[in-house]
């Protein structure tokens, strides 16, 4: 990031995700290829994994978390923010709100990629909750943030990543808007989850995950296989406009057209709910 007070010509997208790896499961594809379309790319994990492990204690996960995830964003050339709470300390709440919103206004992104509005974890989404209000304050100068940075104009786009299982809570399907081809870019993507080293091990007894980078690769080709393509993807629904830019703010799409497949017309008037479906 450039300091303060010096211009940067590169527009910024920021992934703003709960836990030190939810990045490298369900966005880093887009990330990457963000990055090599001219983005400088950000990523912020709220909170410090500080629970996933069953061997060794919170603090200690925490420092190696943070070292594995500083590790896998470097590895494509992106910004790592420190996390500001515990794992399962991730509310909605004044705190984090103002500490988040001072993370968002330095950084000022064009996009932000954030998790699903409604996935299998509560961090989820309340990480998801507080980067939308995050960025919704960036320009407001009359909200006071955590510390005091000045508010930050200019239109940002905020995309929601897919659930992790493309299901919600409540085992419905969950269709995305449009996918983004990452299959060019799946080794890297793969190459960034392999460095949390830490969460092989943890992933296999908590969640029965056998690798956890056949998972993360499995998902999206499963995803690219529904709408018949060949490769990997990931899936992604671009949150209303109202609040953050005009309606036809669009930088992602903009950014990445050749890697973009629309799943269903870009109708803004048509009713989606929370995008869920009971096929
Ligand atoms: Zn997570």
């Amino acid at each position: 990031m450039n300091p303060p007070g010096e211009p940067c010509d590169r527009p910024r997208v920021l992934a703003c995700v709960a836990h030190p790896d939810d990045v490298e499961f369900v966005m880093a594809g887009t990330l990457i290829l963000l990055a090599e379309a001219g983005y400088e790319p950000h990523v912020m994990n709220i909170a410090d994994g500080s629970l996933g492990s069953t061997s060794a204690g919170a603090e200690e996960t925490a420092g190696r978390r943070l070292a594995e995830a500083r590790a896998a964003a470097e590895s494509i050339g992106a910004i790592h923010h420190p996390p500001i709470a515990r794992d399962l300390e991730l509310f909605y709440c004044d705190r984090l709100l103002r500490r988040l919103a001072a993370v968002v206004r330095r950084i000022n992104p064009t996009i932000v990629l954030v998790q699903a509005p409604f996935d299998y974890m509560e961090d989820h989404m309340n990480a998801s909750r507080l980067a939308v209000s995050a960025t919704f304050s960036k320009g407001m100068p009359n909200y006071r943030t955590d510390p005091p940075v000045d508010a930050a104009g200019g239109p940002c786009a905020v995309c929601h990543a897919m659930p992790h299982g493309l299901r919600d809570p409540l085992r419905r399907r969950v269709e995305p808007e449009f996918l983004v081809d990452i299959t060019r870019c799946i080794g890297r993507k793969a190459e960034m989850l392999a460095c949390h080293h830490s969460q092989r091990e943890f992933l296999t007894q908590s969640q029965a995950m056998d690798s956890f980078v056949e998972t993360m690769r499995a998902m999206a080709a499963e995803l690219a296989n529904r709408y018949g393509l060949a490769g990997y993807a990931e899936g992604w629904r671009r949150r209303l406009h109202l609040g953050f830019g005009e309606e036809d703010f669009d930088p992602l799409r903009d950014a990445l057209g050749e890697s973009i497949y629309e799943c269903e017309p870009n109708d803004s008037g048509k009713e989606q709910g929370d995008g869920s479906s009971d096929e």
